[in-house]
This record gives structure tokens, C-alpha cells and sequence, in this order.
């Protein structure tokens, strides 16, 4: 785990590395099974309540791992190293992509 700027959360979080995003992933998965489940057996579209609820472990793993709180599971996927570039030497926000050019912060180069 390594706290990083989010471009998409304007705020620092807790980005998760290769291993603790593949172990997030997984949990993840599950939870989209688990909501196939739900829809078939129940016959109902999913609400907001209930959608958070089923994948609420993959927030609470994510919690585990981090130690930030309140965030949606989707939001939690993106929070991962590797999608991110290096920290900028100008600014030291991370780069948005691994190949990017420019930094968007402060319009170094890179
Ligand atoms: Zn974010
Ligand atoms: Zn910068």
C-alpha cells in the first residue's frame, strides 16, 4: 500500500499494490457473482442500498489494507499502483497513465 495523490478523487489515498489489488479483485468478482445471484433469485432490479451492500467486502478489505474509509467499490478499484505513473520531480503528484509525457498537475515534463 502506498499513499498517493487520486486524480479522480482529488484527495491522497491508499493506492493498493499488485498483490493487494489482485486479492481486492478477487473479492470483487465474487460480489458481481453474488449480485448475478441476487437478480436471478429475487427477479428485482438492484437498488443502490442493496448493490453497496453486497459489495461491502470489498470495501472492508480495502479498509483493512489502507485504513481509509468511506469509499464506493468502484472508486476502490481504481485505487492501484500500477495504473498511475511515477510521482512528477517538479510536484511530486502522480503522473496520470505510466506513459504520460507531461504532468497534468503542473505542466512539467517529464
Ligand atoms: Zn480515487
Ligand atoms: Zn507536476
Amino acid at each position: 500500500m502506498k499513499i498517493m495523490w487520486c486524480w479522480r478523487c482529488k484527495q491522497e489515498v491508499g493506492m493498493l499494490d499488485e498483490e493487494e489489488y489482485n486479492r481486492v479483485h478477487e473479492i470483487f468478482i465474487d460480489c458481481t457473482k453474488r449480485t448475478k445471484v441476487y437478480r436471478e433469485t429475487t427477479g428485482s432490479p438492484l437498488d443502490k442500498t442493496t448493490l453497496c451492500n453486497l459489495f461491502k467486502p470489498v470495501v472492508e478489505e480495502y479498509e483493512k489494507i489502507t485504513g481509509f474509509k468511506g469509499f464506493h467499490h468502484n472508486v476502490v478499484m481504481h485505487h492501484r499502483v500500477s495504473i498511475y505513473g511515477h510521482p512528477c520531480k517538479n510536484c511530486g503528484k502522480p503522473l496520470r497513465t505510466p506513459r504520460a509525457k507531461m504532468c497534468t498537475a503542473c505542466g512539467a515534463k517529464v
